[in-house]
């Protein structure tokens, strides 16, 4: 029995992986010259690692992730850290990923300290997402946290990842970022291409084949079933419309992220810095060299400035060294005189990338599980799974990971 499984991020690969591992004779069409997606990376001459396009780590209860790297035997390749998340509050980064340093936070009174940490507490231990479906995120956050912590923490974060759809984003997308956080995070020695080509290996090895740089616009022909996993709206096309009237069509955004090679920190101590100062041109700065040791990349300091962005913005018709220019004065607030801990004398950068993912993320307005695609479509041995399927969740590896398995699951049982 033959299968296609379109696109080789990490739904695609896991279930190319569980079918050949059934005997099942699987194609894998991926449009790049890489396998990984969203989370594929690139090295630099001088470095040892690879480094993702986009900040990528894991949470320590992605418990997927955990057993499929046990499974193929790359369990001492885990590094487990803690790094420091913060938010930027009158130019001075403040971690708030605890409810010590919440109470010590200056920006909040006594009540709403209290207020939010009821708001946390709720997020992290309420099962019940689906009644959060019915409500906005702000309903909920201003009902329980307050409105001084709703504007001055988390309005201008939704406001920088969603833009003009923040007000329709269902309090069930924000439980889910919160019951999922941990304060430790995951990384893999020589970066999540060290998984992704452990995947490659074990489809290759169970007698799978992987055709790279194969972009397909229409079905493939000669197959049994063909899993798609590429986004919702390039399934469409491929499927030459016919999935249209089942798929009810949801927004998404793009991600870009500007990465800087530095000789010095541009920031200290600092992994996850979140920017809530909406006069700054991007969501977030990421220092991966704050997480993983500079040595593995020439001594560097690595930091990206991310952003996610409706098609027609204009940064994303920029060019680098126009993105650059941009956002630079405000990289020099984060170094120069604001962060306490940032190092003298500035610094130096040695290169710079910059990196574009259309649909990187879908927009979860309310009642989103009942828009969210099924993995079983209209048309006969025809399978859509990609993230906008993962419901409550966002997008993660731990649920592509999860999706690819129970799609393999699900076509081999219709082979019985
Ligand atoms: C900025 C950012 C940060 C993130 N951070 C994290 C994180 O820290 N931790 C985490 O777990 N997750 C994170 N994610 C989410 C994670 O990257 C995704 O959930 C996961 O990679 C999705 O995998 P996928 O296989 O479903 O989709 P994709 O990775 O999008 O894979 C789809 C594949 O299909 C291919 N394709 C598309 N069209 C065609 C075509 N016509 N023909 C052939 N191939 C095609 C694409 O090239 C791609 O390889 C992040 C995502 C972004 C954007």
């Amino acid at each position: 029995m033959k299968v296609a499984v379109i696109g080789g991020g990490f739904t695609g690969l896991t279930a190319a992986y569980e079918l050949t591992k059934r005997g099942y004779i699987v194609t894998l069409f991926e449009q790049e010259k890489a396998l990984g997606g969203l989370a594929r990376g690139f090295k630099e001459s001088g470095w040892s690692w690879y480094l993702e396009y986009t900040y990528h780590h894991w949470f320590t209860n992605d418990r997927t992730v955990l057993n499929l790297i046990k499974e193929l035997g790359l369990i001492n390749k885990l590094i487990t850290a803690r790094p420091v998340t913060a938010s930027l509050y009158k130019g001075e980064p403040y971690q708030l990923d605890s409810p010590m340093h919440l109470f010590t936070f200056p920006g909040l009174s006594t009540l709403d300290k209290f207020r939010t940490a009821a708001l946390l507490g709720f997020l992290k231990f309420n099962p019940f997402w689906k009644p959060l479906e019915n409500i906005t995120s702000e309903q909920l956050l201003t009902s329980i946290g307050g409105s001084a912590s709703w504007r001055m923490l988390w309005e201008p974060l939704l406001i920088g990842k969603f833009g003009d759809f923040a007000p329709k984003i269902q309090a069930a997308w924000f439980w889910a970022r919160i019951k999922k956080r941990t304060s430790r995070l995951m990384y893999m020695k020589g970066g999540f291409k060290t998984l992704i080509d452990a995947l490659e290996n074990a489809i290759k090895k169970q007698g799978g084949k992987i055709l790279m740089n194969k972009k397909l616009d229409a079905l493939p022909k000669g197959f049994d079933k063909i899993l798609l996993t590429v986004p919702t709206s390039i399934a469409l096309k491929i499927s030459s419309g016919q999935l249209a009237d089942q798929i009810e069509s949801t927004p998404h955004l793009t991600a870009q992220t500007l990465i800087l090679e530095t000789d010095k920190p541009i920031f200290k101590d600092v992994y996850w810095l979140n920017i809530t100062d909406r006069s700054f041109p991007f969501l977030a700065a990421v220092a991966h060299t704050n997480f993983m040791d500079t040595k593995y990349y020439g001594g560097h300091h690595l930091t990206y400035f991310g952003n996610y962005l409706p098609a027609d913005h204009p940064y994303l018709s920029m060019t680098k060294e126009h993105l650059l220019k941009k956002f630079m004065p405000f990289i020099k607030r984060l170094s120069d005189n604001s962060l306490p801990a940032s190092p003298a004398g500035g610094f130096t950068i040695h290169n710079s990338f910059m990196f574009v993912a259309p649909f990187a993320q879908p927009v979860h307005e309310l009642h989103y599980s009942s828009r969210a695609p099924k993995l079983e479509t209209a048309i006969t041995n025809i399978y859509l799974a990609n993230m906008d399927s993962i419901v409550p969740w966002d997008r993660g590896i731990n649920y592509a990971i999860e999706l690819g398995q129970k799609a393999a699951a699900v076509i081999a049982s219709k082979y019985i």
